[in-house]
């Protein structure tokens, strides 16, 4: 016969003595005065940003070669890597008049959904150029769905010291396996011959990539935006900024 259960008995209630009763309500303001004395673990985010560990998985960003070529080659084995399906790649082949990056292929379209993301770093270690890595980045708010689906011009490396914007030539001389040893250093007297013929407008050895990457102006000094910025450029160029920009100003009025 299968053996069951009796129901416990209550427990019997707990002998209290007078002065334990008395001290009681007391001793949870011990817990809050100890407290008083504890280093405070609050951060004024974002008045203060807290800078992550060297290693945190941010924001991705397109890096470049020291020529301001990119690194790119729109192979998409990033995109075949990612668990979450948020990056979606269209490769694209250079030209002689439009030579994005080192080789035969660049990619002409990127993007990176964060709604979908997961941050596990898989694509940055499909990469095979290491055109794909991860910042400290972690400012990826949005107003809008839309506005967290980040492009090219979103994720583009900034151009430093000594780069050419793409698109031009690769350095004379040399082919795409250089650029992956590291022989090429920056731009060339060349190749800045080449983009002052042919992009006139262009000028200067850090000018944004023609008709892509047009730099912010609240871009950080390692050229990352930040969401704040994103969403108050937003706003200044929304429908309703530019028709509040055109009516006339009540200041003054009765
Ligand atoms: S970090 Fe992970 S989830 Fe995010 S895009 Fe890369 S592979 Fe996909
Ligand atoms: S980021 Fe790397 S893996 Fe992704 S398409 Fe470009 S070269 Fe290929």
């Amino acid at each position: 016969m299968a053996e069951t259960h009796q129901p416990t008995s209550a427990r019997p209630p707990r002998k209290t003595s007078w002065v334990g009763d008395l001290l009681a309500p007391v001793a949870g303001f011990g817990v809050s005065f100890r407290t008083m004395f504890t280093k405070v673990a609050t951060e004024q985010y974002p008045e203060v940003m807290v800078p992550t560990q060297p290693r945190y998985h941010g924001r991705h960003q397109l890096n470049r070669h020291p020529d301001g070529l990119e690194k790119c080659i729109g192979c998409e084995l990033c995109a075949w890597a990612c668990p979450a399906d948020a990056i979606y790649v269209e490769g694209a082949s250079n030209t002689p008049d439009a030579q994005f990056s080192p080789g035969e292929r660049y990619g002409r379209v990127y993007q990176i959904n964060y709604l979908r993301c997961i941050f596990c770093g898989l694509c940055i270690e499909a990469c095979p150029t290491r055109a794909l890595t991860m910042t400290n980045e972690y400012e990826m708010a949005g107003p809008s769905r839309a506005e967290l689906i980040y492009e090219k011009q979103d994720l583009l490396a900034p151009m430093l010291s000594g780069m050419l914007a793409a698109p031009h030539p690769m350095v004379e001389g040399s082919d795409d396996t250089a650029y992956y040893r590291g022989e090429v250093t920056g731009a060339t007297a060349q190749q800045q011959e080449w983009v002052d013929e042919h992009r006139p407008q262009a000028g200067g050895s850090t000018q944004t990539d023609a008709g892509e990457m047009a730099q912010e102006p609240d871009a950080s000094p390692t050229g990352r935006i930040s969401a704040a910025s994103r969403l108050r450029t937003r706003a200044e160029s929304s429908p309703v900024s530019r028709l509040k920009a055109k009516l006339p100003s009540s200041e003054g009025k009765p």
